[in-house]
Order: structure tokens, then sequence, then C-alpha cells
């Protein structure tokens, strides 16, 4: 063991797999079949085998300035050797505070206010709990309904469980927070199939939030929580107009709208949030994912000045909001995102997904007219080519595809159900484009 190898073979098969217990996984079908990655730079992995892998994924959906950038590297290095950890209850370290400034420089307007997590669903249970405490400091405290949307991701947390729609990913836990109500979710193949960016059909499913309303009270509704995009639902788009019918249904009643941008934030959609792409501006946005570029943990909570305004209201000794995470502006995380919104500046990355957006959009509709496509969706440097199920089984075409891609086309895809949903690293070229189509179309040939 030498100083530059610790002993962890990070880059070799391990010999036993039984200890770990992989989190979304088929844990006895994949260990079976491994899929192993050891190293990764720019647009590729490799895996512990030596193949090349092609990223198109951006890791899960996270690493958008590409993979093992020096700078990013670097940052993280030197942070590490200057100071692992500092705690930020009654404490602090100088980096979140530059992070949070960088991060309100480029977030929409009023969202000037930045509390730090470690992770997406972290993200999320932080904007849920800052809803309904800002009601309560404003003396409605009684607004403690939480609305989400029939097949929304927000995590695994309870309260994203909550919000969220995806009904495996509630149903083994018995009890949810109580008082959610969820909002109709927008996929309708029936008059949206094969569009190209933005569906046309299905503004109208926003007054869905007015029979919610009508229902429940809206003095009893907080907050209403929705991805603009929803990403591992299958990459379910907006339809023209209805995230703006969402917000002027919010602003007639009092109900805070909080964008879940783990997905759409950084680039992915063709600017830093998915909230200027679309002109709809929510008074909460949760991230993660591509604010560190994945190469450390990391979420932020953006809030508006006013609902930060409501927090700074009692006597100044006193907490105004009691949470937190022992990491919350980890040094190394904190270090990882400015070098990674530094990357993305340098390189124009957040504009990378409107000027190829045209090409990744013809690229993707060409896979119209393969055997069992039943449905092409895209926005920005995002796509999602949808399959028949097969009868009876749900999510086995995906999965084979998804295997496929990857044993067979050295290709990495995602697959939810039989959804295969493409989001790569913003650092691709119209090449990358090329090599991810042509693969992804010998793979959907070869699934029966
Ligand atoms: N919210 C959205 C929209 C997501 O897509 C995800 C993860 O994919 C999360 C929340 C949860 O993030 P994490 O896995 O970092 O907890």
């Amino acid at each position: 063991m030498t100083a530059s190898d610790p002993g962890y073979p990070a880059t070799r098969a391990p010999e036993r797999t039984d200890a770990y217990w992989m989190p979304f996984t088929a844990n006895r079908q994949f260990k079976k079949a491994p899929r192993l990655l050891a190293s990764a730079e720019g647009m590729y992995y490799r895996d512990t085998d030596g193949r090349e892998v092609l990223d198109g994924t951006a890791g899960l959906w996270c690493v958008n300035a590409g993979h093992a950038r020096p700078r990013i590297v670097e940052a993280i290095k030197r942070q590490a050797e200057t100071l692992d950890y500092a705690p930020s209850f009654q404490m602090g370290h100088p980096l979140p505070f530059l992070l949070a400034e960088r991060l309100a420089d480029i977030a929409p307007a009023p969202l000037k206010h930045v509390f730090f997590t470690n992770s997406g669903s972290e993200s999320v249970d932080t904007a849920l709990k800052i809803a309904l405490a800002y009601h309560r400091a404003r003396g409605e405290g009684q607004r403690t309904r939480l609305i989400g949307r029939e097949k929304g991701y927000h995590g695994v947390g309870f309260g994203g469980i909550s919000v969220g729609g995806l009904a495996n990913n509630r149903k083994f836990f018995g009890a949810q927070l109580p008082g959610v109500d969820h909002l109709r979710h927008t996929l309708d193949l029936e008059r949206n199939r094969f569009s190209r960016g933005l569906p046309k059909h299905g503004a109208e499913l926003a007054e869905d939030l007015e029979r919610l309303v009508q229902l429940h009270d809206a003095s009893t509704i907080a907050a209403v929580i929705v991805e603009p995009v929803a990403g591992s639902a299958g990459v379910i788009l907006p339809p023209e107009g209805y995230l703006q019918r969402l917000r002027e249904i919010c602003d007639r009643h009092g109900i805070l709208l909080i964008f879940d941008e783990v997905i759409t934030g950084f680039g992915r959609v063709g600017e830093a949030f998915a909230a200027q792409r679309f002109g709809v501006t929510p008074d909460i946005i949760t991230t993660a994912k591509g604010l560190s570029n994945g190469a450390a943990p990391m979420g932020a909570v953006l809030v508006s000045d006013a609902i930060h305004a409501a927090f700074m209201q009692g006597p100044e000794e006193v907490i105004e909001l009691f949470h937190g995470y022992t990491y919350s502006g980890h040094p190394l995380a904190c270090a990882a995102a400015l070098a990674t919104l530094d990357t993305y500046r340098e390189e124009g990355l957040f504009r990378k997904a409107i000027t190829l957006e045209r090409y990744w959009e013809d690229a993707i509709h060409s896979l119209r007219g393969l055997p069992h496509v039943a449905d092409i969706r895209n926005i920005g440097l995002v796509g999602a080519v949808e399959l028949e199920s097969r009868p009876g089984v749900p999510g086995a075409r995906g999965y084979e595809a998804f295997a496929r891609a990857f044993h067979e086309h050295a290709l990495m895809v995602r697959c939810t159900g039989d959804v295969l949903a493409l989001s790569p690293p913003l650092i691709l070229d119209e090449s990358h484009i090329d090599r991810i189509f042509e693969r992804l179309a010998a793979t959907i040939r070869a699934t029966a």
C-alpha cells in the first residue's frame, strides 16, 4: 500500500457482494450480472471490465459538466487539505456564504436566500417544512395541507413520498403525512403522443388545483409542489401554459408554489433553472444533483425574499428555523459546488441545452417507428422513449432495453418502467448525440 493507493480497490469487481444492500435495485438480479463502474472522464465511464460506456444520463441526472473535471477535482482536494469539516449550527465557515451568494445571483429574482442540505430528498422535506413554518409565522398556522401531483417524484423522505405520486415509492411504507392531496398528472398520450418540446394539450389540468381548493378550502393549503418537468416518472412535460396557470391559482389563494428542480436545475433545460426557461417564478426552488456536479452530496433550497423576511421578525437571539443537518454547507461539497458553478459559467453550459436542443430533438425523434416505440418526449437536453409494455409484465421490456444498452451497446440510459430516459452531460457535442441514438436504436431493434 502506498500513499496514492489507500488499499481500496475501486476499479476491480468486488469478490463479495452480500453485505451491500443496494438502493432502488433488484439486488439478487443485479448481483448475478453486475454493472460496475470503475472510473469516468468527460462523457464516458469505464466499467470494471475496462469497457468504455457512453454516459447518456449524466450519472443519475447530476454530472451536468461531465466527469472528473479538473477544476472540481482540484477544489475538493484542496478543501480536504484545508478544512475537512466545520459545523454549521451557531458556527460557520466562509464557503456556504460565498456559495449562497453565487446561487442567489443565478436564481430568479426574488429567490435570494439559500438553505443547504445534502440531497434532493432533504431539500424537498426542508422546503415543505419551510412552507408550513412560513404560514405559521404569519399567523396562518391552519395552512397545513400540502399538494403534490400524481407521478411526481420528490425523493424518499416521508415528506417527499407523501407529496410524491409514484405508487411503488409509497405503498410499502404505511402511514404518510396527513392532509396531503394530489393534482392529476399531465401525461396524455392520446392527445400529445410524439410531441416535440412542450405538449400543446393539457394546460387546463392546472385547474385541478381549483378543484382541490374547493374541496379543502384555500385557508387550509400551505403549498403546491411540482417538478417543472417530471423526471423520474419518465420525463413528463408541462403542457404549454400549465405552469403559468398553476402560478395564477396559487397567487389567487395565497398558496406557495414550490418547484422541485432537483433534475431541471443547472442547465438541463437551457437556463440555470426551468423556472427561467418557462417564465414562471415559484416561491421556493429545491435543488441538488447538478449543484455539485454529483462530485459531492449536496442540495439547496432557494426561497424568496418574502418568505425569508417572514422568519426574520422575532427577537434576534431566537433561532428562526429549528431545522438543519450536520453536513449542511459541508466544506467539501461547497468547494465542489463553487468549482462546478465556475465550470458552468466559463463553458457556457447552461446554454448548451438551447443550442443543441433542435439537434437532440431530431435525433431522438428519429427513433419513431422502431419496434414498440409508443411515444417520444423531449425538452432541452432531456428525452424519453416510451416503449409499449409487454402484456402482463409492465417494465420488463424497459429493463431489458436498459440492460442491453449497457452490456451490448456500451450506453448508459435510465429506465423507469418501460420508459427509457436520457439526460447527458451538457458538455456533449453533435457527434455524441449521434452515437447515443445509434446505440439506442440498435438496442431497441434487438429488444423483442
Ligand atoms: N426530487 C426530484 C425531482 C428528483 O428527481 C430526485 C431524485 O432523482 C429527488 C428529489 C431526490 O433526490 P436525492 O436522490 O438526492 O435524495
